[in-house]
């Protein structure tokens, strides 16, 4: 069996301190899991539950990368954010399981298209064009459970540039990792490969041309994305 057009390359992730790779299936992103960043976008954290949008996988972009800023926007937006590496895959994980099918942890931006997404949600249209566009899924190396231990606490931030734009603490997300991973895995069966984009704090906003994003999260990693 040959394919009839070219396969391409299998997206993937480089593991810290090691030559091996984490090939990505899915991305998956928890919208709203901050309650002053729901506040900021208009929504009420009280009453929402929890929804999940996508990302292909090809839109992963490795760290330290200068990508383009993207087609069709005057309004890109960084998000910091937490990522979850899924090691073993599962549906209907029971929240006391969960943990245990974490491959791992990075620090990823959930790069958006805010005036897209802003015309769609008018419009009552689906996310994709304003989430899941080209080069829109940063992640740092990822780092193993054994080495980053499950990250709950401890403080998240970005800069734009080298000034401190979303500053928060990993602790304040509405769904925990846990609860994520078991609602998640009630829609979907979850399987290895799967990253978890957890949501990002208040402070989002856009970036330009020659803009350096850095971000952090404590004890997990650093990640830093030029646009070009
Ligand atoms: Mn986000």
């Amino acid at each position: 069996m040959s394919y009839v057009v070219s396969e391409g390359d299998k997206p993937s992730l480089p593991i810290e301190g090691s030559e091996d790779r984490y090939p990505v299936r899915r991305i998956y992103c928890v919208g709203r899991n901050y309650r002053a960043h729901a506040i900021e976008m208009g929504a009420d954290p009280d009453r929402d539950p929890p929804f999940f949008f996508m990302k292909p996988a090809d839109a992963i972009v490795q760290n330290g990368a200068t990508i383009p800023y993207p087609a069709q926007t005057a309004n890109l937006h960084y998000e910091i954010e937490l990522v979850v590496a899924i090691g073993t895959g599962g549906k209907d994980i029971a929240e006391a399981d969960s943990l245990e099918h974490v491959w791992g942890y990075g620090v990823g931006i959930d790069l958006t298209r805010r005036d897209i997404q802003n015309k769609a949600k008018e419009m009552g249209r689906p996310w994709d064009m304003g989430k899941g566009f080209d080069n829109s899924a940063p992640c740092t190396a990822l780092r193993p459970v054994s080495d980053v231990g499950h990250p709950a606490e401890g403080t998240i931030w970005l800069k734009v540039n080298g000034r401190m734009q979303q500053e928060s603490t990993i602790d304040l997300h509405i769904w925990s990792v846990p609860e994520t991973i078991s609602y998640l895995s009630g829609l979907v069966e979850l399987a290895p490969g799967d990253l978890i984009y957890m949501g990002t704090p208040e402070g989002v906003g856009p970036v330009v041309a020659g803009d350096v994003m850095t971000g952090h999260i404590d004890g997990v990693a650093d990640l830093e994305i030029t646009i070009s």
